[in-house]
């Protein structure tokens, strides 16, 4: 198969690595792009230490908020990654704040993609584009038709950045040539390759540092970096997969849920992990007051329904259990000395 060029947009990244990982193991060759030379050197440290063959590794310096080296990047790929976004651990209040490097940095990459005749682009994309701010919606199942609704004002920057790159790239992309396949994942747990957690794994750090002990009363569907990984490939190899949007989740978890498996895999964590549930009106009082609080609002109570047959059908993705997920954070985040 594969001497074929795969560029990966921010490659530096928790799920990045994971992709790169296995597109080097199938024989592809990999371009990352990098913010900083030296985040480039850190993965190379890092998947070696995985044991891939990064002779087949380029690193490339390109900032979704610029154009230069986007060009650079996409020639002689056949395909492309584009996992690159903004997504920081504290919401800013600005809900288009993120606007710039998603949909910009999205059309930067697609544009380069495209001039270099490029065949497909698979996007990751979230569930936030997915189900966000429909108000109290009855069907609480939500499938890859479905959409965020940004002009809902307690949607944040975050949401109204995936939502608007991911609609971005797909006008961006419609009768150019240019396949497009999105990956919409839900929260992203599991192995850490090094000691650089991103964001998504800090949550379960902050469990597991007993800073948690209440929490609201809200779930989450939870899914496996490494079926994320399988899914990005799958999707970048399977023709029928071009023209559709991939929801990832195996299974959705409250908070509360989420620390009692921590205690139970690791009983020294009984007395840190969270212990009790917020009441829903101290979270809506406190959304009055705090721009957290008003997102947690949206969460409340509402266990989502993700429909993630289509990955399972079209992609042949057998999720892990969310609770392998959990597991695999924690023992991650052990092993790299992120929580003691
Ligand atoms: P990370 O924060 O670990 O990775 C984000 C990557 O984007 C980093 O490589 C970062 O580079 C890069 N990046 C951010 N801003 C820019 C910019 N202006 N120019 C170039 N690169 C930039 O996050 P994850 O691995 O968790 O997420 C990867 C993708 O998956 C994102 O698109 C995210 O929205 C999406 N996703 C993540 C989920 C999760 O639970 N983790 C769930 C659903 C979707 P640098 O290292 O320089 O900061």
């Amino acid at each position: 198969m594969a001497s074929d060029t795969v560029l990966i947009t921010g490659i530096s990244g928790f799920i990045a690595k994971h992709v790169a990982l296995i597109l080097l193991e199938r024989g592809y060759t990999v371009r990352g792009t990098v913010r900083s030379s030296a985040k480039g050197e850190e993965v190379r440290v890092t998947l070696a230490r995985h044991g891939a063959a990064v002779d087949r590794l380029e690193i490339i310096e390109a900032d979704l908020l610029s154009d230069a080296g986007w060009a650079e990047a996409a020639a002689g790929c056949r395909f492309v990654v584009h996992m690159a976004s903004p997504f920081p651990m504290a919401q800013p209040r600005d809900r288009f704040a993120l606007v710039p490097a998603a949909r910009e940095g999205t059309l930067r990459v697609i544009g380069a993609a495209r001039d270099a005749g490029v065949e497909r682009v698979v996007m990751t994309s979230s569930i936030v584009a997915v189900y966000q701010g429909h108000g109290s919606r009855a069907d609480a199942r939500y499938g890859d038709a479905d959409w965020s609704n940004t002009n809902d004002p307690s949607v944040g920057a975050y949401a109204v950045s995936k939502t608007v790159a991911e609609r971005a790239a797909w006008e961006a992309t419609r009768g150019t040539g240019l396949e497009l396949a999105v990956i919409n994942p839900a929260f992203v747990l599991g192995p850490l390759l090094d000691a650089d957690a991103g964001t998504s794994a800090m949550l379960i750090a902050m469990m597991m540092r007993g800073r948690t002990p209440v929490v609201p009363d809200v779930s989450f569907g939870i899914v496996d970096v490494r079926d994320v990984a399988q899914a990005h490939m799958a999707a970048m190899e399977t023709p029928a997969a071009a023209g559709h949007r991939f929801i990832l989740s195996a299974g959705t978890r409250s908070l509360i849920e989420i620390g009692r498996h921590l205690a139970a895999a690791d009983p020294t964590l009984r007395r840190r992990v969270p212990r009790f549930v917020l009441p829903d009106y101290v979270v809506r009082m406190a959304s009055k007051v705090s721009a957290q609080a008003r997102l947690l609002v949206l969460e409340l109570g509402r266990a989502k329904d993700l429909d993630a047959d289509p990955a399972r059908t079209n992609l042949a993705i057998v999720f892990r259990t969310p609770e392998e997920a959990i597991a695999a954070t924690a023992a991650s985040l052990r092993e790299y000395g992120l929580v003691r």
